[in-house]
């Protein structure tokens, strides 16, 4: 496989687009020694009226606030990296795309209390088919409770999409990786159920839907999504506590996130979920989601920021 360096195409830098190539930076960039810096993960798709960024503005607006929590000041408005995400579309030639925005410190100085430090801003973006595999969208994953719990409330700071909070995600995801599963489980410092390396999580038993409320899970917008559209649906949808031997004895469980969309899970902790396959509320919702993000629903199109 070739590296992410060695590609054609061009990255939004710091206010222009650069050659892809071209895009490095300093061994003694700050935010590499110490994780200092916030990224979004967002996703733009075929529409019938042409590309469209699924829900631009509300991922820029976290990454903004990512920023204001973790301290960082923004050398941009949101509406100049909302229109930076549509031209880094645009020069790559992107009808589907993963888009990457993310904001570090430069090597302006070192050490910890260094001063002085700059604000910089890159998007990529690249094509990026289902994160969890196709086949795995009808038939669901494995998952596998970590021992790496997800980050207390007043450690890390999880409505932040801060960089350093992947050093947590990465470990559990590469723990269950090397034990044959297919993605992580992250319980939260008290126990209970709070997401995956990079998807929120829902259950379903009895027809109602419930998801972890966001003290100790990301604020996803997928979530967000998803939720919205099962009101719609007429489905009771709650934001609780859950507990990891109600997944085990549940109907139906499901990740959702920009990269993994709603990806069933057909087994947690070697249990079958559910019958084992993907359950009849999350085939609906799955279904529901893709119309929407695709435009081929028209319920949200203010959702939809054509390119
Ligand atoms: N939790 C974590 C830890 C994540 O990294 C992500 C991906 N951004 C999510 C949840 C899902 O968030 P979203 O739906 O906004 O992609």
């Amino acid at each position: 496989m070739t590296s992410f360096a060695d590609r054609d195409g061009y990255i939004w830098y710091d206010g222009e687009l650069r050659p892809w190539r071209e895009c490095t930076t300093h061994v003694l960039t700050y935010t590499l020694h110490y994780g200092v810096g916030c990224f979004e993960g967002v996703r733009a798709y075929r529409t019938p009226k042409g590309t469209a960024i699924f829900r631009l503005e509300d991922h820029t607006r976290r990454l903004f606030n990512s920023a204001k929590i973790i301290g960082m000041k923004m050398p941009w408005t949101p509406e100049q990296l909302n229109e930076a995400q549509k031209e880094v579309l645009r020069a790559n030639k992107l009808e589907e795309a993963y888009i990457r925005p993310m904001v570090f410190y430069g090597s302006e100085g070192m050490g910890l209390r260094a001063a002085g430090l700059q604000t910089h801003v890159i998007i990529a973006a690249w094509t990026w088919g289902a994160y969890l595999g196709a086949d795995n969208m009808e038939r669901g994953i494995r998952i596998k409770t970590s021992s790496f719990q997800r980050h207390y409330v007043n450690a890390s700071l999880c409505r932040a999409k801060a960089n350093a909070n992947y050093l947590n995600s990465s470990m559990a995801l590469n723990e269950v990786l090397r034990d044959g599963y297919d993605e992580a489980l992250m319980l939260d410092p008290e126990g209970y159920v709070a997401e995956g390396s990079a998807e929120n999580i829902f259950v379903i038993s009895n027809g109602v839907i419930s998801t972890p409320d966001v003290t100790s899970a990301l604020d996803g917008i997928t979530r967000r999504s998803v939720m919205q559209l099962a009101k719609d649906l007429g489905y009771e949808v709650r934001e609780r506590r859950i507990t990891r031997d109600e997944l085990y004895v549940c109907d139906e469980v499901f990740f959702t996130g920009t990269a993994a969309e709603v990806t069933p899970i057909r087994e947690v902790d070697n249990r079958p979920v559910g019958a084992g396959s993907r359950g009849p509320i999350t085939a609906q919702l799955q279904k529901a989601y893709l119309d929407q993000v695709k435009g081929r629903s028209e319920k949200y199109p203010e959702w939809l920021a054509l390119i």
